[in-house]
């Protein structure tokens, strides 16, 4: 085999296209290896809407970058034809090694996604010798066309949850399939709130989905949202996670803490003690801190009673068992803490939990499993790793599609 043929194969030439010559330009660091492809003379091409042979109405240059050749920086030039087609005027042909309007070839684009899957956009960028930006583009572009392609028909329960890119900043709500343990992320949407739902239901809807035979959707305690699904999602039960729960009640703890800790000392490791999602885990230190709240009879031991009763509730075998401790949580708590401004964040957390005893209760109706909806917390925090240095909403949006939805046809370059 000649050496031709070996970079025409590479570059997947086919008729009439065929390579004319290759230049290695030692001038430039690294060296840049030029391949010349041209097609044959009076060769007919396809015009790009009809796909009728057509004879060539003018050229044009064009270079694409493809794979280094070893340590050399490698691109294709090649002449161009429009066509004038009598249907369709005068186009420009498709070549077969690049899609339409890209300056880099197909194998190029491949071997950029392949790298994005396993590090960060912005150091696969520096590896393969182009922009962030222009990678960027690259994966948003392959990633949009597979995301066209997911089909939603069997999607029964779905789950959902919102995360920021930084803190405070580009939300996104992410839907997942619950009944798939992989790749569950099904559609990512700008935003948090009822826009958010109603694009979902929008996007089940182009990607043969159904909207009325969702049976469940876990969600958080978001009135926005809950108002929503109850419009779009007609037929689901909705259930809230109990992970969100534990959070509201995690959140009140921590701003009790935070204001009591203006006014008074708070005993050593008491931050982390209260913060503890498991008492077996807590060190020492940390239980001389709980100790020394209780007996000070400090508000944020209060608020982290509250907090560990939760587990109590939990414990419940079955959804009766659930509602009497419900019930006696909501009293026992509510009645129990001290008047003044200092545990207004657990009373406001109670209320919230009170409005949503229903959904709260639904997950000892459910079959779903809880930890879905935590553990796409890796997800998210995957995702801003890999879109750092570049990361606003549509970043992160395609990356949480890369990583976490079900993507076969990403490496499909037709
Ligand atoms: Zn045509």
């Amino acid at each position: 085999m000649e050496a031709r043929e070996v970079f025409a194969l590479g570059l997947g030439l086919s008729a009439p296209w065929k390579l004319a010559g290759q230049r290695l330009d030692v001038e430039k660091r690294p060296h840049e290896l030029h391949l010349e492809v041209v097609a044959d003379r009076g060769a007919l091409f396809a015009c790009p809407e009809c796909g009728r042979a057509c004879k060539a109405h003018d050229f044009a240059s064009f270079t694409w970058q493809h794979l280094n050749f070893f340590q050399h920086h490698c691109f294709i030039m090649a002449r161009v034809p429009r066509v004038d087609c009598p249907d369709h005027g005068v186009k420009r042909v498709a070549v077969p090694w690049a899609r339409p309007g890209s300056r880099f070839t197909l194998l190029f684009e491949q071997a950029a996604l392949v790298l994005v899957r396993e590090m960060p956009v912005l150091a696969a960028a520096r590896f393969i010798g182009i922009t962030d930006k222009r990678l960027w583009r690259i994966v948003e572009h392959y990633v949009a066309r597979a995301v066209a392609r997911i089909d939603l028909s069997a999607v029964r329960a779905v789950g959902l949850d919102e995360t920021a890119s930084k803190r405070g900043h580009n939300y996104v709500t992410v839907f997942i399939d619950m009944d798939r343990r992989d790749k569950p992320v099904i559609f990512v949407a700008p935003g948090k709130g009822k826009a958010c739902v109603a694009g979902f239901r929008a996007f089940m809807l182009g990607h043969r989905g159904e909207p009325t035979t969702v049976a469940e959707v876990v969600c958080d305690m978001s009135p926005a949202f809950l108002a929503a699904l109850a419009q779009g999602f007609p037929n689901a039960a909705v259930t809230v996670d109990w992970f969100h729960v534990v959070q509201l009640f995690t959140t009140a703890v921590d701003q009790v803490r935070k204001a009591e800790a203006r006014g008074r000392k708070l005993p050593k490791a008491a931050r982390w003690a209260v913060l503890k999602a498991a008492e077996r885990t807590l060190t020492d230190e940390q239980r001389v801190a709980l100790a020394e709240l209780e007996a000070g009879g400090f508000a944020t031991a209060a608020a982290y009673r509250a907090k560990e009763m939760l587990r109590w509730i939990r414990q419940a075998v079955g959804p009766q068992a659930a509602r009497w401790r419900i019930t006696r949580f909501i009293n026992h708590i509510g009645l129990g803490l001290a008047p003044g401004p200092l545990l207004e964040p657990v009373r406001k957390a109670l209320r919230t939990f009170a409005q949503h005893v229903e959904p709260i209760l639904q997950r000892w109706a459910s079959s779903h499993s809880n930890a879905r909806l935590e553990a796409l917390n890796g997800l998210f925090q995957a995702a801003r790793a890999r879109a750092r240095g570049y990361r606003n909403t549509a970043t992160f949006l395609t990356i949480i599609y890369l990583l976490g939805a079900p993507l076969p046809d990403i490496f499909n370059s037709t």
